[in-house]
């Protein structure tokens, strides 16, 4: 098998040890498969309690906040957190900063929330984060994207205000410091830097929980259900979070996310730096909101669209087709991405603006 370089934006690429340790437990795992071990047996609860606890380590969670691991990803996290914040003005405020977050919004409003999209990029594509938005005082919480991962936008940082937080960073998580006391919930799908698919990670402050003026929460969307029984309410993702916990304690052996962070900008200035120097190419969002994460771009010659993408399908890099609604590439640099990775796309993408300059 010749080297793979994984741009593809989700499931996510992990680190090769991973796979391998993974691989493994599938086949021993202390005497059984982890596919058939009781998720109620001794070894399974301490997967499940170090995959918690090495979250709070990763992100320096503080007092006051529970980890828990449930299903449905980002797209139920939508729908669970605008429940579970429902307040008494059963009002809540979106920035609808792209595909992710627009979904998040239809859910706010089948939660039955009075929603108030207080600020938007729509006008131009989602190519930019809004800024300068005013925050009524009377939303019970304001939702964010930290990370528009279609877009190739990102949050630098976050709104300073006394309205609670809540946070969908399912593309940026575990890439970059964040101070987990600044939100109330923040949730994540495992499948774009933490894990595979089939765990949602969610992060809450523990004080919101049985709050909420929703009149009739499921009792799966109910966070408090799953913060009683410790994240095993019912069967948890055996798999994806032994898999994700192998991937925290690869992380936190490696530096942890400060060394995440830095690997993560310097992937980031090597693939911009290369985009903003060739002729050919042209990132698509506005400079000071460029994700880190996902990075997308288009060549800004559309007859030579064919040979670039048989170039870089011949140099082994996977995942590089940009979602339709953009158009062009995207490059997704998750945490296991490698810099010898981009250091091959760039030098491609250098090599065929010589051919073809
Ligand atoms: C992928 C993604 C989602 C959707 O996640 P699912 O786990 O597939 O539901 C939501 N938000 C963001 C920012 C994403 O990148």
């Amino acid at each position: 098998m010749s080297k793979k370089h994984n741009f593809g934006a989700g499931p996510c690429i992990l680190p090769q040890e991973v796979f391998q340790q993974a691989a493994a437990a599938v086949l021993d795992f202390n005497g059984l498969s982890i596919l058939e071990v009781s998720h109620r047996s001794p070894d399974f609860v301490a997967v499940m309690d170090e995959a918690r606890a090495s979250v709070k380590k990763a992100l320096n969670v503080p007092d006051g906040y529970t980890v828990l691991y449930l299903q449905g990803g980002a797209s139920l996290a939508f729908l669970i957190s605008a429940m579970n914040m429902s307040g008494k003005n059963k009002k809540a405020g979106y920035v609808n900063t792209g595909a992710w977050a627009t979904k998040a919004i239809k859910e706010g409003k089948n939660a039955g929330l009075d929603v108030d999209v207080i600020g938007s990029s729509e006008d131009k594509n989602f190519n930019y984060i809004p800024k300068g938005y005013s925050i009524g005082s009377d939303l019970d919480f304001l939702h964010l994207t930290s990370n528009n991962t279609i877009f190739g936008t990102q949050m630098k940082d976050f709104p300073s205000t006394d309205v609670p937080l809540v946070c969908d960073m399912s593309s940026d998580i575990f890439s970059r410091q964040i101070n987990v006391a600044d939100f109330d919930i923040i949730y994540a799908g495992a499948q774009k830097n933490l894990g595979p698919a089939g765990a949602t990670l969610f992060i809450v402050k523990e004080s919101i929980l049985g709050n909420s003026t929703h009149p009739n929460i499921p009792t799966y969307l109910d966070l408090n259900t799953h913060f009683k029984k410790d994240s095993m309410f019912n069967t948890p993702p055996v798999f994806p979070v032994y898999t994700a916990m192998l991937n925290l304690r690869h992380m936190l052996a490696n530096g942890g996310v400060a060394e995440m962070e830095k690997r993560s900008q310097a992937k980031a200035d090597l693939l911009y730096n290369e985009i903003d120097h060739n002729a050919l190419f042209a990132g698509t969002t506005a400079i000071e909101d460029r994700s880190n994460m996902n990075v997308t771009f288009t060549l800004t010659v559309d007859s030579l669209v064919d040979e670039f993408n048989e170039a870089w399908n011949a140099a082994g890099i996977v995942g590089l087709k940009g979602h339709r609604s953009v158009g062009g590439f995207r490059a997704s640099m998750y945490n296991a991405l490698e810099i010898e990775s981009v250091k091959v796309l760039t030098d491609l993408m250098s090599d065929f603006a010589q051919r073809k300059g």
